[in-house]
């Protein structure tokens, strides 16, 4: 849990780091979860400053901060996430399948993570995606 807020603080989904196959760390959840973190975090900052220092316009610079730290990396994040489950469609199997879940690049019928790398059922669990 505190590795995933120090996470979503740093933007670390930005840095190519090397990857758990079974637990990859960008999906729609975790973009989500780092928006909430760190506009919650920039609002609790905002009062502080409000209490202490009365800074005059602290609302529009805190507007702009919890659109250009809080919103903006969100959407690019997302924007990644939704290219990489969409190389993901193209190039695995778990693409074609009826239990290939986009929005958490998540198998459904295991219930566990897909990437290029591994194939939780390793294609038994298979089935088409056009006969739902
Ligand atoms: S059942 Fe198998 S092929 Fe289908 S999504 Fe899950 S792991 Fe991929």
């Amino acid at each position: 849990m505190l590795q995933k807020i120090f996470d979503s603080i740093m933007f670390r989904p930005h840095v190519p780091l090397p990857e758990d196959p079974r637990n990859p760390k960008v999906t729609t959840g975790s973009v989500i979860f780092g928006a909430i973190i760190r506009t919650a975090l920039i609002i609790t900052i905002a009062f502080f400053i409000k209490e202490r220092f009365d800074v005059e316009h602290i609302w529009i610079l805190t507007m702009f901060a919890i659109w250009g730290i809080g919103i903006f990396p969100a959407y690019k994040q997302y924007q990644s996430f939704h290219e990489k489950v969409e190389d993901l469609q193209q190039t695995t199997l778990c693409g074609s399948c009826k239990y290939f879940e986009t929005s958490g690049q998540l198998c459904n019928l295991l219930d566990e993570h897909v990437s290029e790398h591994y194939l939780p059922c390793e294609g038994q669990g298979w089935e088409p995606r056009h006969l739902n």
